[in-house]
């Protein structure tokens, strides 16, 4: 594999190892949320990998006059986004749209960055569901938020969400995650049979019937399968695309739960998720 020498791996962060495994297996996105101390930093990073003209591995080289501009703040195709007065008001969203809507100039990919997307009328975080729902080609949006269950579940549900943090300090059981492989794969499997409102119900009772420690074991059980279906161990109702797709972001809700995230939230969007990606 052709590395750049300058390229110093050990300066990666987790979102940016992250980056690398969907740039390695060719998966876009058009919405994505980072949270953590290093999530601007990642933003500029990732605007710089949608628009590099000489990249490396599918991710960008940091040193051509795209990357260059991107890092200095004077590409005409980003668009950092501040709240005001510590508030996301809906005109900032319309003046987004309006930006959104018009064709990038170079022939290059618009990007969005929105800081502190966590701070966010309803009607302002309404109005960027709506942007998020059809978003052009061309344009990529990064949320960047510190406290991710401040988000409207909706909108975390159309992102890829990337967080930071290690997930070294709980304990996984191996043997307590077994036990629980029947039933994760008869959820996985059951999925493309379901409604909406069952999803959701499903959800519901997995937040019911496990503390924060066994859920953890419960979806580290659908990271296996998921895990073992790519490798084709395994029959899901899930395209090696969407398997993938789903085990990364199972990796990153593991992470979530391990940083107390609200697991009511999380387990929402994750199911639906699942189960949008068992529909594809
Ligand atoms: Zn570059």
């Amino acid at each position: 594999m052709a590395m750049n020498n300058d390229y110093d791996l050990s300066l990666l962060t987790p979102i940016k190892e992250q980056l690398m495994v969907i740039a390695r297996s060719g998966l876009t996105g058009h919405a994505f949320l980072f949270s953590g101390d290093d999530a601007f930093s990642d933003a500029i990073f990732l605007a710089q990998c949608c628009n590099c003209q000489t990249p490396v591995d599918g991710l960008a080289c940091g040193e051509c006059d795209v990357c260059r501009k991107i890092a200095s703040g004077t590409f005409e195709e980003l668009h950092i986004i501040y709240p005001e007065k510590k508030l996301h008001r809906i005109e900032n969203m319309r003046a987004m749209q309006e930006i959104v809507a018009k064709k990038a100039i170079y022939g290059q990919t618009k990007v969005f960055i929105i800081v502190n997307a966590d701070l966010m009328q309803e009607a302002a975080a309404n109005s960027l569901l709506k942007i998020l729902e059809e978003p052009p080609d061309d344009t990529v949006f990064i949320l960047l938020a510190d406290s991710i269950d401040k988000l409207l579940p909706t909108v975390i549900s159309r992102c890829q969400v990337f967080g930071c943090g290690s997930a070294s300090a709980a304990v996984i059981d191996d043997n307590e995650v077994k036990k629980l492989l029947p039933q994760a794969q008869q959820l996985l499997l059951s999925l493309p049979q379901l409604q909406c409102w069952q999803v959701l119900l499903k959800a519901k009772s997995v937040i019911g019937e496990n503390d924060k420690q066994q859920q953890l074991h419960y979806f580290t059980a659908l990271l296996w399968l998921l895990v073992s279906s790519i490798k084709g161990e395994q029959q899901l109702p899930f395209s090696a695309e969407h398997a993938l797709k789903s085990a990364m972001m199972m990796e990153n809700a593991i992470d979530y739960i391990y940083r107390n995230i609200n697991r009511k939230i999380l387990t929402d969007v994750i199911f639906l998720r699942l189960w949008q990606n068992a529909l594809r």
